[in-house]
Formats: C-alpha cells, sequence, structure tokens
C-alpha cells in the first residue's frame, strides 16, 4: 500500500511540512534524512526537533508538466503561508 502524498516539487513538500506541525509540540522542524524508495517514493524521516518523537511523512514526485493546483495544500493554505512569510519580513 503506499499512501504517500502527490507532489510537484520539492517547495510543495517543504510547505506542506510547513503547514502540518508536530502533533505533540507544534515544531515544523524534523527532517534529519531523506530516504528515496522504489517507485519515485521520498520518505522524510526524523525526531522532531522539539520533543523528538518520530516523524516520517512520504511524497510521491508527480509527472512534470501535469497541471492544476495542488492536490495537498489549498489556496488558503498557500495564503496562510505567504501571509507568515510578510508578516516575518515585516518584522525584522
Ligand atoms: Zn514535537
Amino acid at each position: 500500500m503506499n499512501d504517500s502524498l502527490p507532489v510537484r516539487s520539492t517547495a510543495e513538500v517543504f510547505a506542506y511540512m510547513e503547514l502540518n506541525p508536530c502533533g505533540v509540540c507544534g515544531e515544523t522542524i524534523f527532517t534529519e534524512e531523506l530516504a528515496c524508495l522504489a517507485g519515485g517514493t521520498d520518505e522524510y524521516r526524523g525526531a522532531c526537533a522539539g520533543c523528538g518523537r518520530w516523524r516520517t511523512m512520504s511524497f510521491q514526485d508527480q509527472e512534470t508538466g501535469v497541471g492544476g493546483p495542488s492536490r495537498i495544500i489549498d489556496a488558503g493554505q498557500w495564503w496562510l503561508l505567504a501571509h507568515k512569510r510578510s508578516n516575518g519580513a515585516m518584522g525584522g
């Protein structure tokens, strides 16, 4: 069974990670290693930077040139990320 998430770019992977923090402590950083599995699946895994809980996320590379919106991040979440980034830029 393949429960990996369909993505088209690395940027989409990291955006998804930022939008889906640790369920225990809320930390978004956990990646310690990237494993390239069979069938084009990339698995990011490692201990949570906040609480040490082991986390894994699997992503399936989609064919390049496939159009349309992201299948794992909706428009509202993209807006949220953009809003966070712009606030961070203004705060310095
Ligand atoms: Zn955590």
